[in-house]
């Protein structure tokens, strides 16, 4: 299949080469020339703008930073630029309500379009282990399944336009509160003069085990290997983890949802970025308690 990919960084860089690997024929485009030439190193064609890559394109995936980057490209060079028939996939993570609009603005435009953001970090979109979280009608996303499962190892259907949004923000909010609250015990426990890893191996078999925890344990040489064991280098970003709180934080606010702890934790990460360690793997906050 002939893919126009747009946005080759940390992540898109992998899921470009995974298309390649899977045979497709990948269009890539993005604004940094270091990245188009690692896409060009791993298989892609190259192109010198977005409005060049969709051309002929029978799908267009696109994984950038931001809603609002989203709605420019999106609106200036994919729709009515792209082939009509083309399916429109935006794996970025972004707000709902961008989500929603632009998925409109294509649909107008005569295209389908799904929002499939992804759960997972730079490791597993280099290894092609990606969750897909998809938000888009059912003939939309019975077409995106084929293309998603190249780069992932789950694709999941989360209901109409912008609900794949609304699963990975409301899912990080859940991380990063677990993740605060996790590393507050480990804190705490200590300072009550409990050996951490008799702790962790209390609590992981009890009611205060959680994923944070058991997956990605914030204090060093206890549980499974994590960035905490390599000075929470790489892992999930700081600065990823506030982007993601405040995108929860706003659609709460647009529902009209009470989400407290979620609130705290995006005023906590807020903080912690803002003191320079924005670049720390998101469970270093164990350092502030
Ligand atoms: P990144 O900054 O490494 O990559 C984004 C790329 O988009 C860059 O190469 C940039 O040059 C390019 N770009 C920006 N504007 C462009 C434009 N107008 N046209 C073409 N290219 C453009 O970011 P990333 O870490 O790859 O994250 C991408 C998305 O994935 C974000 O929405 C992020 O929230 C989400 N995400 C990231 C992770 C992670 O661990 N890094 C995990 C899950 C989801």
């Amino acid at each position: 299949m002939k893919i126009a990919f747009i946005g080759l960084g940390n992540m898109g860089g992998g899921m470009a080469a995974n298309l390649v690997k899977a045979g497709h024929e990948v269009h890539a485009f993005d604004l940094s020339p270091d990245a188009l030439a690692r896409a060009a190193d791993n298989g892609c064609a190259t192109h010198t703008s977005v409005r060049e890559a969709v051309q002929g394109a029978e799908a267009v995936v696109s994984m950038l930073p931001n809603g609002a980057i989203v709605d420019s490209v999106y609106g200036a060079d994919v729709i009515g630029q792209a082939p009509q028939t083309a399916l429109l996939l935006d794996c970025s993570t972004i707000d709902v309500a961008t989500a929603r609009k632009v998925a409109a603005a294509a649909s107008t435009a005569g295209y389908a379009m799904v929002d499939a953001p992804v759960s997972g970090g730079i490791a597993a979109a280099n290894g092609g282990t990606l969750t897909f979280m998809v938000g888009g009608d059912d003939a939309a996303f019975a077409r995106a399944e084929a293309i998603l499962a190249a780069m992932g190892k789950t694709v999941i259907h989360a209901g109409g336009s912008g609900a794949g949004q609304a699963a990975k923000i409301c899912n990080n909010m859940i991380l990063g509160a677990t993740m605060i609250a996790t590393c507050e015990a480990f804190a705490m426990a200590q300072k009550l003069g409990l050996d951490p890893q008799v702790f962790y191996d209390i609590s992981s078999k009890a009611s205060g085990q959680s994923w944070s925890m058991t997956s990605y344990c914030p204090l060093p040489g206890v549980g499974p290997q994590s960035p905490a064991d390599n000075d929470y280098q790489g892992g999930f970003a700081a600065a990823l983890m506030l982007k993601d709180l405040k995108l929860a934080v706003a659609a709460a606010r647009d529902a009209g949802s009470q989400v407290p702890m979620g609130a705290r934790a995006e005023e906590l990460y807020e903080a912690f970025a803002a003191a320079g360690n924005g670049g720390l793997d998101f469970s270093a906050i164990i350092r502030t308690l």
